[in-house]
């Protein structure tokens, strides 16, 4: 096979610093046209100049070079060895938990999003998987609760929606001492503020949708490995299931991409002036904030200001969703975490006065004036 393939060559950029890989990728501009904007390459399939030859892409459930420079790109900012861009974090996930075989068995914090817990429950145990949930802040109780056949290490740190943390390198310490694959779902925090990679997690899982595009208008997931072996497994599933991110999304994700760090920094910043103004508001009790980035979550008194916030709110959105450029408002009792069983959530504190707030990088003050005429 003759491969004269102009993308193959890229560069991870190594001596640039973060802010700058964000906006220059993994390719940046386009080698052949020099376009700055990389293009969107929206075919299904790619000629080939005769038999035996090929430019590397064959068809675009495979491989496509949009896709191609966002997964690169993500590889790059997560420092992973490769990266792979599904059609949704849910998409990722399932890929993720396909690793599994039946019999196998995983632990996950149990603070975990909705859906995740979803694709375990629904799903994997009618194949024969077992989950077990627990705190990962209580390495003892993790250690004991590791059985033979458990397989896996499942993370989200901060937790969604407690905002519960965990310590990545401890945790890491304890999957490699049993031979477990250590996953993290890096989705609240971005490689901006926390690169799991660095601290030994095997498998980095992202929901695309949120921070990494960042304005809301896109469904995307993004998986990034540390081996080839994994490498070949998530391609086999992109392959097979035929989930990989279309071109237009995936340019969508890197356009975000280039502001990540930017937006991050904006989002930390009006997320701790929020956090500390809503922390003493006399409506509000047992305000969780991981102390960086833009995700909140609160009790209020009753359940009619539940209702009158939900209704009352004007510039802050009460949507689904979190990660986007507007300020969102979220009730995780009928949202977000609706298949999480009513136990898990009344032990966790997810009850009928709960919120969550994505915080904007909208000026923090016009959020935190929405949200007071909203409670008062
Ligand atoms: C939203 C979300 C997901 C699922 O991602 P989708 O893109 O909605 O499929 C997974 N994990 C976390 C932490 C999320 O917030």
């Amino acid at each position: 096979m003759v491969n004269d393939c102009y993308y193959d060559e890229y560069d991870r950029k190594e001596n640039l610093h973060f802010d700058s890989k964000v906006v220059h990728g993994a390719l940046g501009c386009d080698p052949i046209t020099g376009s700055v904007s990389f293009p969107i390459f929206q075919t299904a399939t790619f000629r080939h100049r005769g038999f035996g030859v090929s430019t590397g892409f064959d068809y675009s459930r495979l491989q496509n070079p949009t896709r191609q420079e966002l997964e690169r790109t993500m590889a790059i900012l997560e420092e992973g060895l490769e990266a792979f861009a599904f059609t949704s974090g849910q998409a990722a996930n399932m890929g993720v938990f396909g690793l599994l075989a039946p019999g196998d068995h995983v632990l996950l914090s149990d603070d975990i999003y909705g859906g995740t817990y979803r694709i375990c429950s629904d799903i994997f145990s009618r194949l024969g998987c077992e989950f077990t949930y627990l705190d990962m802040a209580d390495l003892e109780a993790l250690e004991a609760a590791i059985r033979p056949n458990t397989k896996m290490l499942f993370v989200e740190t901060p937790t969604n929606p407690m905002m519960k943390v965990a310590d990545l390198p401890k945790l890491s310490e304890v999957a490699k001492r049993h031979g477990l694959l250590f996953v993290v779902d890096n989705t609240f925090l971005s490689p901006y503020f926390q690169k799991p990679m660095t601290m030994g997690a095997d498998i980095v899982v992202h929901s695309g949708t949120k921070y990494l595009c960042g304005h809301n208008d896109v469904i995307a997931g993004i998986v990034v490995v540390s081996t080839k072996e994994l490498a070949d497994h998530f391609r086999l599933q992109m392959k097979s299931r035929g989930n990989g991110l279309g071109p237009f999304d995936s340019w969508l994700v890197l356009r975000g991409l280039k502001t990540l760090s930017l937006r991050m920094e904006r989002h930390d910043q009006n997320g701790k002036k929020v956090a500390e103004r809503l922390k003493t508001h006399p409506r509000i009790s047992k305000l969780n904030y991981a102390g960086v980035g833009g995700m909140i979550s609160f009790e209020v008194d009753s359940v009619e200001t539940v209702h009158r916030v939900l209704s009352g709110v004007k510039m802050v959105l009460f949507a689904e969703s979190l990660g986007g450029t507007e300020s969102l408002i979220t009730y995780p009792l009928t949202q977000t975490h609706e298949s999480t069983p009513a136990d898990v959530r009344e032990k966790l504190g997810i009850n009928e006065r709960f919120l969550r707030l994505s915080v904007g990088i909208e000026d923090p003050e016009d959020i935190i004036a929405d949200l007071e005429q909203a409670l008062a």
